[in-house]
């Protein structure tokens, strides 16, 4: 039978909008050791801007963002959107590609006017045999200011950096030093390039940054850590996360999230509020003091 304390403990976590699946997740949160939180959409607020555009090969600011625009019109991702967004904004014209194909944790690979086009990180390019050595300098300068960059090519060629930035959703560094005054080792696990994600973390305090992690290796970052003997949990909204929140000891959603991570979380953060993340770790430490 289920004790009255836990009973009790999901209830009060409702009220608040924690939603806890199972009253076995209040007790074993009060054991958590690491907590992990993917980057976009769960630090940040995952709605980037676009802040610049470098064209090269001749073509001008406007011709890429059409490009752009027209091989991330069918992503979901929130890059893509923000792409999207920002031609719309311009009032350009948005056109229709073929052979489309999203290479999960690149970037997307399509056809444009008859030519290959792709969009996507430098991982992409390496991928594809594209030469980027003339976009080194800027594709520097942008990641160290933290914006996360896409590289677009026509044909093989490089035609255009465009680059994004995300802010930090309010509480995420109060969460933060919340959960590290309860003890916890706290960690970033990202896709996006390293000193991007070095930036972004340094600003949020976490303790651990994570980068340049494919959607499916992020399972592995929770087995290492759990390797070591932490109970560990894993925050995160996206459908690439719902294998890492599977992993995790405690897998918990954002309430805004896909609805992969909400079925696959333990944990549900209806409020989207990632200070709630602490306080379902107090809750289930109060209960469990109540039942023993
Ligand atoms: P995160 O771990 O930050 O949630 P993802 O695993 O979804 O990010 O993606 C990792 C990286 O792959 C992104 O930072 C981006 O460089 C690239 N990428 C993925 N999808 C797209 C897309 N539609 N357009 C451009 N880049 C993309
Ligand atoms: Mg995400």
């Amino acid at each position: 039978a289920t004790p009255t304390a836990i009973m009790v403990g999901s209830g009060v976590g409702l009220n608040r909008g924690i939603l806890f699946k199972s009253a076995a997740v209040l007790e074993s949160i009060a054991h958590l050791q690491a907590i992990g939180f993917d980057k976009t959409g769960t630090l940040t607020k995952g709605a980037p801007e676009v802040t610049d555009i470098i064209p090269y090969a001749s073509l001008n600011r406007k011709e890429v963002l059409t490009i752009t625009a027209a091989g991330e019109n069918p992503s979901i991702h929130p890059l893509a959107q923000a792409v999207v967004s920002q031609a719309k904004k311009e009032n350009l014209q948005i056109q229709g590609v073929s052979n489309y194909r999203e290479e999960s944790g690149y970037g997307v690979v399509c056809t444009y006017e008859g030519k290959s086009l792709l969009i996507g990180n430098i991982k992409l390019m390496q991928k594809y045999d594209v030469d980027v050595q003339e976009t080194e300098q800027d594709f520097q300068s942008l990641a160290e200011a933290g914006k996360t960059t896409s590289f677009i090519a026509l044909d093989g060629r490089v035609i255009g950096l465009l680059a994004l930035a995300d802010v930090l959703k309010e509480s995420t560094k109060e969460a933060i030093a919340r959960l590290q005054k309860l003890g916890l080792k706290t960690f970033m696990i990202t896709g996006d390039n390293k000193k991007v994600a070095n930036v972004v973390g340094q600003e949020v305090g976490i303790d651990e940054i994570i980068a340049e992690i494919l959607p499916q290796d992020k399972i592995n970052i929770i087995k290492k850590y759990q390797a070591q003997g932490l109970k560990v949990a894993m925050v995160g909204d996206g459908i690439n996360d719902a294998p890492a929140l599977a992993q995790a000891d405690i897998g918990i959603a954002i309430g805004s999230g896909t609805d992969v991570a909400k079925e696959t979380g333990d944990i549900v953060l209806v409020r989207n509020d990632l200070l709630d993340v602490e306080r379902a770790i107090r809750l289930g430490r109060k209960t469990l003091r109540k039942i023993k």
